[in-house]
């Protein structure tokens, strides 16, 4: 410090120029607090700036990701496990890193100082930071795994907390008086999500006692050097505060640093997923969509990776202009058959062909952009009317397309009562309009119209409507089929009169195929399937 006032004030000493310099001392010292607090605002909008520009790119990359990659690795876990770590973690680094880099010019200083005393205390007080790293270190290779686990765990908990808030459980639950299970099972997945937490703070205090012994022996062999040096004169008791000081600027700089290698692996990690290569199957909008005039598929296999086949030497196919059907009991396999179509599921054996050419797998997002797809468990987004119709198309749309979309529907009637019409937000969540589930397939139905596809997928399309909504929407399909390929699968047996072929399926055959009076004819599968329904049709 002495030296500083002299060098601050030049060689020589008086009351004017050490006034100066205290007060500029002063005026340091007493802006510490304030800075201080102004670096802890900065630190948490940086952290908060960062955060969120992370969690954009996970969501970017996790949006690539084709419906393939997603089923055959647990990336879902993954996107999850990368989302908590990112708020906890990952958002942090640049925040901490300049805390850490405060904390180690700060141990700097006081080391230096220390130096004048005794270089070989000085040293040993700078050694102490290596205890710390190690526990550093040990701990992040526990981090390495506890991300991947805590993604399951975590996507499992908001599953249930969802369910929790969710209107149909409560509906149903409470009712059944069941509730509370899901309550249990919230209070148990917390527990195992605490657990897990855990394992990298047991890992990091199973090493602190080896580390503390170290550190202890590093400080008293300071403490001894200081007095070999100084011997016991008063100066010691300076030299010795002086030790004290050091080794603790060095552990906080120490800890601040361990705590960024804690990161390291989880860092990595997020880094190493959203550089993960592309699916092949990605394809410039320059492609545009694929032209698709004729579909053929030819002794499909598919199975779910239990030797059992789901579908089994499955062959058929559509022309632009015609509209077929699949029928079959449940679980016969239809919405398999129609998903390895859509390149859904991987075909174990056979082939599908578009214009008499097989489709290559790894084309898909292409092959994709040629259909309009319905499934039977299509979504229910909770947004306005307007954007959940617009989801069907990747292009942005015009508000008149959106208009004849949910005309073609049968949708335009009840959105047209809705208290904002299109702009009307959707889901009681938000406190947004309820729909009816005949309302939100209609809506469902709103999007493939807007895609405008070459082929139509329609897995069960009016399995919530009311027969009289029926009745014109598959008047609205028939009439509008001329410029594409339908596909339908149906329960309901005058839906199938009008179609050009009808295949039905039984544990994953095709066992019979024609048009609707051929297969009443035969007095078969179809006519076993639909009796009640086809005698009222003859
Ligand atoms: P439904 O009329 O009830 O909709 P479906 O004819 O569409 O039935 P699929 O959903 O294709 O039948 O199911 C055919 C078989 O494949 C069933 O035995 C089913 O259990 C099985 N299956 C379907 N999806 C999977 C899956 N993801 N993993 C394993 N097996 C599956």
């Amino acid at each position: 410090m002495a030296s500083l006032l002299k060098q601050l004030s030049g060689d020589r000493v008086g009351p004017g120029s050490v006034a100066v310099t205290l007060a500029l001392i002063v005026i340091l010292v007493g802006l510490i607090g304030p800075l201080r607090s102004v670096r802890d605002f900065v630190a948490e909008l940086v952290h908060l700036d960062t955060c969120a520009a992370l969690q954009g790119r996970l969501a970017d990359r996790a949006s690539q990701l084709t419906p393939a990659e997603i089923a055959a690795e647990d990336l879902a876990s993954q996107i999850e496990g990368h989302s908590r770590a990112v708020v906890d973690y990952t958002s942090r680094v640049y925040t901490d890193a300049l805390l850490a880099a405060e904390a180690i010019f700060g141990a700097i200083g006081i080391v230096t100082t220390m130096a004048e005393y005794s270089w070989v205390a000085s040293a040993l007080t700078a050694l102490s930071i290596v205890p710390t790293l190690v526990i550093g270190f040990y701990v992040s290779k526990e981090m390495k795994t506890t991300w991947l686990r805590l993604g399951r765990i975590y996507r499992r908990e908001r599953y249930i907390r969802e369910t929790l808030s969710s209107r149909s459980a409560l509906l149903e639950l409470t009712a059944f008086g069941t509730m509370t299970r899901i309550g249990r099972l919230e209070k148990e997945a917390q527990a195992e999500i605490c657990a897990v937490r855990k394992d990298p703070i047991r890992a990091g205090l199973r090493v602190t006692g080896i580390s503390a012994g170290a550190s202890a022996i590093l400080f008293g062999l300071a403490i001894f050097s200081v007095f070999s040096s100084v011997g016991y004169e008063p100066e010691a008791v300076a030299a010795v505060y002086g030790v004290f000081g050091a080794v603790n600027a060095v552990a906080q700089g120490g800890s601040r640093v361990s705590t960024i290698v804690q990161y390291i692996p989880t860092i990595d990690a997020f880094v190493e997923f959203l550089d993960r290569p592309e699916a092949e199957s990605s394809a410039p909008a320059s492609w545009g969509k694929p032209e698709i005039d004729k579909i053929e598929m030819r002794d499909v296999h598919v199975s779910y990776g239990d030797g059992v086949f789901a579908v089994q030497g499955a062959t058929l196919q559509v022309s632009r202009g015609e509209m077929i059907a699949i029928v079959g009991k449940n679980g016969a396999g239809k919405t398999t058959l129609l998903n390895a179509l859509l390149g859904l599921v991987p075909i174990s054996k056979g082939t599908v062909l578009a214009n008499d050419r097989p489709v290559h797998p790894a084309a898909q997002e292409w092959w994709l952009r040629g259909f309009g797809a319905m499934a039977q468990d299509y979504g229910k987004y909770e947004v306005t009317v307007e954007e959940s119709v617009r989801l069907g198309c990747a292009e942005s749309t015009d508000s008149h397309a959106v208009d004849s979309a949910l005309r073609a529907a049968c949708a335009a009637d009840f959105v047209e009562k809705l208290r904002d019409r299109e702009k009307t937000q959707l889901g009681e969540i938000w406190g947004g309009t309820g729909l009816s589930g005949g309302q939100w397939q209609r809506l469902a139905l709103a999007r493939v119209y807007l895609r405008d596809a070459n082929v139509w997928i329609l897995d069960e399309p009016s399995s919530a409507i009311d027969a009289e909504t029926e009745v014109t929407l598959f008047e609205e399909l028939r009439r509008t089929s001329g410029t594409r390929s339908t596909v339908v699968v149906s329960h309901r047996a005058w839906t199938l009169r009008p179609m050009d072929r009808i295949y039905v399926m039984d544990e994953g055959r095709i066992v019979e195929q024609g048009c609707f009076d051929e297969l009443v004819q035969q007095n078969g599968a179809f006519a076993r399937l639909f009796r009640e329904q086809t005698m009222s049709l003859s």
